[in-house]
């Protein structure tokens, strides 16, 4: 539980359910302190700790709304199942193991709730607090980090990120002649088209003109993206991954980051996450404008926005069911 490195409150919660101690129907029937075994949503089935940990209908319904942000979080049958799975996962994919046993706690929560004034907190409150609460024990979190040896994990589309937060994919384009070139395209939840950018820059290592797209963005970052609740920044390229992360771990360490890095501080919570390809498509189709110079698109008007890039943000927003 300690290397888990959760909030107190849930980490107490997970101690407790661990020791049966937490005040189920299942515990107050044996008890003899009532006699309704169930859940109280899904009613004929028993609230025990396989309920809890994982079974719950709510619970399902939390985890599905988490995994089209692109956060892919495992199902556990049972609890023993869900214990032994979520050892497996420590110090390999630290944020999903977060987000997993917080996911439990919330629900938990919102069921006592429900008894209590029987009314209880939406899915998507849920899945969004979740994101928060994980992230802020892990500022920065590296999503996929480890997740690209497995590649059937790995998406293959574009998934919009949590209400409130803010999506922006960013690619880097290296020529033979040291010609390069860097772009990102920003989207909300609902995969609405809020900016893209593109620079040209001169330089020969494909890794550092990855992060040079990422060092872009504060060229182009507005006020209302330090208002979203949270920023995941999104590349196809897993150096770029492996130089952000000794950057984090000396903040983690020393409180200490690169002046231009600095600005990511300024978000509210960010996310750095690695995609495949097909899920970067659209900051890919912006890669040959973005070696002839710069631009900022600030909405869809614009006359220079190829018809290809409207076509595949229409296609990406429809994929998500919210055009
Ligand atoms: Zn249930």
């Amino acid at each position: 539980m300690k290397r888990l490195n959760l909030n107190s409150k849930i980490e107490l919660f997970w101690w407790r359910l661990y020791n049966n101690a937490i005040p189920s129907n299942f515990l107050l029937a044996k008890r003899r302190i009532s006699s309704f075994y169930g859940c109280p949503r899904c009613r004929e089935l028993v609230e025990d700790n396989n309920h809890i940990g994982g079974q719950c209908v709510k619970i399902r319904k939390v985890i599905a709304l988490l995994t089209e942000w692109g956060f892919y979080i495992p199902f556990y049958q049972c609890f023993e199942d869900c214990l032994e799975g979520l050892q497996k996962m420590i110090g390999r994919e630290d944020l999903a193991t977060n987000l997993y046993c917080t996911v439990i706690c919330l629900v938990w929560k919102s069921r006592c709730k429900l008894i209590h004034t029987d009314k209880e907190d939406s899915d998507t409150s849920i899945a969004a607090n979740d994101i928060s609460y994980a992230v802020r024990r892990n500022f920065l979190n590296l999503q996929l980090e480890n997740w690209d040896t497995n590649q059937l994990r790995l998406s293959t589309h574009w998934h919009p990120p949590p209400p409130g937060w803010i999506k922006i994919n960013v690619d880097g384009i290296l020529k033979m002649n040291c010609r390069a070139g860097v772009r990102g395209v920003a989207r909300d939840d609902k995969g609405r088209f809020l900016l893209a950018f593109g620079n040209s820059l001169q330089h020969w290592d494909a890794a550092q003109t990855e992060l040079c797209a990422v060092l872009f963005l504060k060229n182009v970052v507005k006020y209302w993206i330090f208002e979203a609740q949270g920023v995941i920044i999104e590349g196809d390229n897993k150096n770029i991954i492996n130089l952000l992360q000794k950057s984090i771990k000396n903040w983690k360490d020393n409180r200490a980051i690169e002046d231009n890095l600095a600005f990511l501080l300024d978000f509210k919570q960010v996310i750095l996450s690695y995609s495949s390809r097909s899920g970067n498509k659209l900051a890919d189709i912006c890669a040959n404008l973005s070696l002839e110079g710069s631009f900022l698109w600030e909405d869809l008007l614009n006359n220079s926005i190829p018809p290809l890039f409207l076509h595949c943000l229409k296609e990406e927003c429809d994929a998500i069911g919210r055009s």
